[in-house]
């Protein structure tokens, strides 16, 4: 899903992308020079245990907040932004590229399996 930064006004506009078994869904509205887009991820990810290198599904149920810039964000002049942002090239916001990161990010992350987190 792809939605062009002109959409993005005052009012919340519906936005949904799934791949891979897992959605990221919610809204994006106009916060300034940005838009921000606050919602959730939801779905399973199999992942490797950091401690035992067993793979285990991962279940997904967690809250997504970040800030969408169309090109690159220039944070001279900026008020400090407490989220994330994430720069589109071309004047569009690629859904699909927002739940790739935030799946990548998950993954990057410190894990530990059932058994393991346990312990
Ligand atoms: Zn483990």
């Amino acid at each position: 899903m792809r939605i062009a930064f002109a959409r993005a006004g005052n009012s919340p506009i519906a936005a949904c992308v799934r791949s891979g078994g897992i959605s990221l869904i919610g809204s994006l509205v106009r916060k300034g020079s940005l838009v921000l887009f606050s919602g959730e991820i939801e779905g399973s990810l199999r992942l490797t245990c950091d401690r035992c290198a067993e793979e285990y599904e991962h279940r997904l149920n967690e809250p997504v907040e970040l800030l969408i810039s169309d090109g690159i964000f220039d944070t001279q002049g900026e008020e400090e932004q407490p989220l994330a942002v994430v720069e589109m090239s071309d004047g569009m916001i690629d859904m699909e590229a927002i739940l790739a990161s935030e799946v990548q990010s998950i993954i990057c992350d410190y894990h530990r399996c059932k058994k393991c987190s346990a312990i």
